[in-house]
């Protein structure tokens, strides 16, 4: 998912609460009742992708991105410097780590200027989903577009993404790119759009696995110790790269031992270990070695035959 962290105050919690090492905020108002735009913090998980929107208007800007390395929890810890919400208890708090600033800072009151009737389509679009409607930061009140008070953390969807920093397509298509995003940061929006497209792989890979490493008497199912796993990295077919048929759900070890092609899988979905691996001395080896033969736990969608093959080629087995 992504999601948007929007900050006004330069301290933002101080030491290793300050920007932008992690999201936080109070578990409560001041008076009590919770607050939506600060408990979705405990909806982030490891791999989401955070844009950041700093300062106060007019200098209020988007300012670059980072990846949330753990879900959101409650704490009772609190930040060196609370500020305006030092009156609370407990707070929430998720990790970030690799903050990329963007080559150029976009500036809101441009982009609302600019965007505002793709703004105001995508306002009313999301208000029409009644229940399923994203929490998104801005409002339109009084006919003008502004930052919805107190929206810490938002929620930004694939539609949401495009009318803010411009499609892939429009820029490829025209060639000119975006009105208010340069080209240079247009290609950083590119790179969060498609590890979106990634995670959305991942997990739905993971899911036709019931959760769990396939690879035959592997009992791994602990989420952070899985992947879903490409079984081949096709780069000029968008449809069969992000194909379920393309992924395996694989712990640590097995992923790195399918990537490494110290085993494959043949036309029936069974454990073909290297043929170069039967003299290693390499434990791992020897307990792909004890599965050789065997097929893969079941997920609903199977194992693409292209896939396979283009695995085959990659790794130079012929089971
Ligand atoms: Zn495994």
């Amino acid at each position: 998912m992504i999601y948007l962290e929007m900050s006004r105050d330069k301290v933002h919690g101080g030491g290793t609460w300050a920007f932008p090492k992690c999201l936080w905020a109070p578990v409560e108002k001041q008076g009590g009742g919770s607050w939506t735009f600060w408990t979705k913090i405990l909806q982030v998980t490891p791999g989401d992708t955070i844009i950041h929107l700093r300062g106060v208007p007019p200098d209020a800007a988007f300012v670059g991105y980072s990846t949330a390395t753990g879900d959101g929890f409650e704490t009772g810890r609190r930040p060196p410097q609370p500020g305006k919400w030092d009156y609370s208890e407990r707070f929430f708090r998720a990790d970030l780590e690799g903050f990329t600033p963007f080559h150029e800072a976009i500036n809101l009151d441009d982009l609302f200027q600019q965007k505002r009737i793709a703004l105001e389509d995508y306002f009313d679009r999301n208000k029409s989903r009644g229940r399923d409607k994203a929490n998104i930061f801005y409002v339109r009140q009084s006919g003008r577009l502004q930052c919805l008070n107190g929206a810490y953390l938002s929620d930004v969807d694939e539609d949401l993404l495009s009318v803010l920093f411009g499609s892939e397509d429009a820029t490829v298509a025209s060639g000119a790119g975006d009105p208010v995003v340069s080209v240079a940061t247009g290609s950083q929006i590119r790179t969060v759009r498609a590890r979106l497209g990634q995670k959305k792989f991942s997990d739905q890979v993971r899911r036709n696995y019931g959760n769990r490493c396939c690879f035959p008497g592997c009992s791994i199912s602990d989420p952070r110790f899985l992947v879903g796993a490409h079984i081949t990295r096709w780069t000029d077919n968008e449809e069969l790269r992000g194909h379920p048929g393309n992924g395996l759900c694989l712990c640590l070890v097995h992923d790195r031992a399918f990537e490494l092609g110290l085993f494959t899988l043949d036309e029936q979905h069974r454990v073909f270990v290297n043929p170069k691996e039967q003299e290693s001395a390499s434990e791992i080896a020897r307990d792909l070695k004890a599965h050789n033969g065997e097929p893969i736990s079941d997920g609903e969608v199977k194992p693409l035959d292209d896939a396979l093959l283009e695995h085959w080629i990659r790794v130079d087995i012929e089971p």
